[in-house]
């Protein structure tokens, strides 16, 4: 091999620096373009002086400038790798984890070469300082990953999913029952006359009004059902492996629910109208966004017969696979 064992040691050193400084550059916050810039500064300096040492130094001066620089070169190409790799905090925080580990062989290689002064004594202590704070940092990441991917599918009022997380959802489950042929429910629900509640209270009141509807929409439901914000006020659910008299009758314990929240932590009684369509599994085909408007159209009806009340699509169910339609 054309590099020294020393070198692939120093390289090894090097590796664990760039990474500790892009860990450091991370949590300064320093910005990415900026990031990147100071590394190819230094990367080209590092090239430029590598290839010019045997021309520029002698015996063992020589051999301590290029171990010296063959410090920067990995420790930038590292760098580089790690950030163009647009990793997520895990990656960055695994890549960490790892090069402790080769941190360790590594000064221990160069204590045993007497390459650096006095390592030796340093090296226990300094690796397991390296791998408890690793041990540390990593659930604090996991952590913050957690707390991302619950703001990208969670409304913020309600603590239900939002409208994007509830579809991704509502596609899964549409493809499940299309493959197991168990029926689904999906309900459109709206608030009624909720424009004159904001107006009579005020929107700091429709917003509790709208967060205590949603907790009585999830306490209602199943764990295998999935409730999200639509709209304003407006909720969808969808319920899986369900008919339309099991959809009716949680949607009219949620009905309930509703109609009995009221004075004193809500202003005024509060009502909603539900509009539900059917989904038949293997005997139907059809998408989301027509399920999603046939809802819509009976939540409609709902309204026009009065609001308060659960409506179920007058569509007649096909039986038999020869009844199968494209709606
Ligand atoms: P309808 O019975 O026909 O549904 O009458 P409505 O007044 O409820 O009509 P609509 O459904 O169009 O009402 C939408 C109103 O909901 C308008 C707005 O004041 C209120 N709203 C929408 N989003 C929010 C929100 O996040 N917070 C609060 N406080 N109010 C909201
Ligand atoms: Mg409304
Ligand atoms: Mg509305």
């Amino acid at each position: 091999m054309w590099l020294s064992k020393a070198q692939v040691v120093t390289l090894l050193f090097a590796l664990t620096a760039a990474s500790f400084g892009l860990l450091a550059l991370t949590l300064l916050g320093i910005s990415r373009g900026r990031r990147r810039l100071a590394l190819y500064a230094v990367l080209a300096l590092g090239v430029a002086v590598f290839l010019g040492a045997p021309f520029l130094f002698e015996g063992a001066l020589r051999q301590r400038v290029e171990t010296g620089l063959a410090l920067s070169l990995p420790l930038v190409v590292a760098g580089l790798l790690v950030d163009l790799s647009r990793g997520a905090r895990q990656t960055r925080a695994f890549l960490f984890a790892a090069s402790s580990v080769l941190v360790l062989g590594a000064l221990a290689e160069l204590a045993a070469r007497r390459q650096v002064l006095v390592v030796a004594p340093v090296v226990p202590p300094l690796g397991i300082g390296f791998l408890l704070f690793t041990a540390m940092l990593l659930p604090r990441v996991a952590e913050q990953e957690r707390r991302l991917f619950t703001r990208a599918t969670t409304d913020p009022l309600t603590g239900l999913l939002n409208r994007a997380a509830f579809e991704d959802r509502a596609q899964a489950e549409l493809a499940r029952a299309g493959r197991t042929g168990r029926s689904l429910a999906l309900s459109m629900l709206d608030l009624d006359h909720f424009k004159t509640f904001n107006d009579r209270f005020g929107h700091p009141a429709g917003d509790a009004a709208l967060t205590a509807v949603a907790r009585a929409v999830a306490q209602t439901i199943r764990g295998l059902d999935a409730a999200g914000r639509y709209g304003g006020e407006e909720f969808i659910v969808l319920f899986v492996e369900a008919d339309a008299e099991a959809a009716t009758h949680a949607l009219e314990r949620i009905r309930a629910a509703v109609a009995a929240l009221g004075p004193p932590r809500i202003a005024q009684r509060i009502t909603v109208s539900a509009g539900v369509a059917m989904h038949q599994g293997l005997f139907e085909k059809t998408s989301l966004k027509s399920l999603v408007s046939r809802a819509d159209a009976a939540l409609y009806a709902a309204k026009k017969a009065g609001r308060d009340r659960v409506v179920v699509e007058s569509v007649p169910e096909p039986a038999t696979p020869a009844d199968v339609r494209y709606r």
